[in-house]
């Protein structure tokens, strides 16, 4: 069995897993302030669900928003001061359970959960795209997690598609998350139409054919599709898996999404089916699981 930890901008989800499956779980908000004294709670919490499973986990799996190397969180824009630049045995020490942890970026987390669990069972290269507030990418291939010389291989959120697009919250204008994250929507549908309103009250308009909403969409899918096809021709994947709140209105990004990805990828690239994730908000926990276990040779 192990401890997985999801920490995220806004909550931090801990759970205790055995073989892929989620035993206990439970949330708390990330709080404001450096992670030692809620690293603290987060390890208390996770001993007493032990307990009450009658389960001696052997290894604590962590999944962190920003690319992981040299053994550190190197970059976390989303988190309080004083996550950036600890070591990651810091943070095991910050737990006090005693046990070894394996860290890595949530959205290769994310892609390992769906490949120990999820739509990409059976797939040995798929590249895992999160489409949420955020957008986030992390490749398998091979059957390996790739990690990149700084932790953010497949990392095509601020990958710049239209260099006169929107400016960006990394300050530079048309990357693929100015464009197709869910904020990107509601912002492009809003001055559009002068309306604000959730993405997904944007896609449920598109469904029902208002021209405006269908724009935004497909251009969303076209900002897509210019990404997948250059992790199609670096990565050459068997297939791309979407997750995130936004993989629910893969049905509007799709017909875009795979129109761009023809006009540019080589056919010997093609084709690359999109499947929507299986496991959902679970996934970044099932996967940091399963690269503990992973790392620990049990795998
Ligand atoms: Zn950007």
């Amino acid at each position: 069995m192990e401890f997985a930890i999801d920490v995220g901008g806004t909550k931090i989800a801990y759970a205790l897993i055995d073989r892929n499956r989620i035993v206990a779980s439970d949330r708390m908000e990330t709080a404001q302030e450096p992670p030692e004294q809620q690293l603290r709670a987060v390890g208390q919490r996770l001993k007493a669900m032990a307990k009450d499973a009658s389960a001696t986990p052997g290894v604590v799996g962590l999944s962190l928003p920003g690319p992981i190397a040299h053994d550190s969180l190197l970059h976390a824009p989303n988190l309080p001061k004083g996550w950036v630049g600890q070591r990651i045995q810091d943070y095991a020490a910050m737990l006090g359970l005693d046990l070894p942890l394996f860290a890595q970026r949530d959205a290769l987390m994310g892609g390992l959960g769906e490949y120990a669990a999820g739509a990409g069972r059976g797939l040995q290269s798929f590249f895992y795209i999160t489409l949420g507030t955020g957008i986030g990418g992390g490749l398998i291939l091979d059957g390996q997690p790739v990690l990149g010389a700084d932790g953010a291989a497949g990392e095509v959120g601020h990958f710049q598609v239209e260099p006169r697009g929107p400016v960006c919250g990394c300050g530079r204008r048309g990357c693929v998350e100015a464009i197709a994250a869910g904020r990107a929507i509601e912002r492009a549908y809003e001055s559009r139409t002068g309306v604000k309103i959730s993405a997904k009250e944007i896609a449920e308009r598109a469904r029902a054919g208002e021209a405006g909403a269908l724009a935004v969409y497909r251009r969303a899918g076209r900002a897509l599709g210019v990404a997948c096809a250059v992790v199609a021709q670096v990565a050459n994947p068997h297939a791309v898996i979407a997750g995130g709140s936004l993989a629910q209105s893969l049905d509007l990004l799709q017909p875009a999404l795979l129109q761009s990805l023809r006009q540019r990828a080589w056919s010997a690239n093609l084709p690359l089916p999109i499947l929507p994730a299986q496991l959902g908000g679970p996934a970044p926990l099932i996967g940091a699981a399963y690269f503990a276990r992973r790392s620990l040779g049990q795998n």
